[in-house]
């Protein structure tokens, strides 16, 4: 049943390209003609394997473990702070593919 739905959401498929922001490589991923440039452009980062690329994989994956940590320590209790510590990860993540 869910490989019928996979060919119908394929249907009206579009190939839409994303680049990889470290060394420009480009990826196509077949998709619904609607996704923007920067989910591209991440996906072709997350697929590409040059080594600014495996780097920054290594840091986010290290912000999601910071991010699941401070769920654990504080969710529960302080959930305005553990939102707030978990919008500065992702901002510092974001801050970092810049330099
Ligand atoms: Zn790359």
């Amino acid at each position: 049943m869910s490989e019928t739905m996979i060919k119908k959401h394929f249907e009206n498929s579009e190939i839409q390209t994303g680049a990889c922001h470290y060394c420009g490589q480009v990826y196509q991923f077949e998709t619904d003609g609607m996704v923007t440039e920067e989910q591209l452009d991440e996906w072709a980062e997350e697929k590409c394997d040059c080594i600014d690329a495996r780097i920054n994989k290594k840091r986010r994956g290290k912000a999601n473990n910071a991010k699941v940590e401070i769920e654990n320590l504080l969710g529960e209790g302080y959930p305005e702070a553990c939102e707030v510590l978990k919008a500065g990860i992702v901002k510092n993540v974001k801050r970092s593919r810049e330099i």
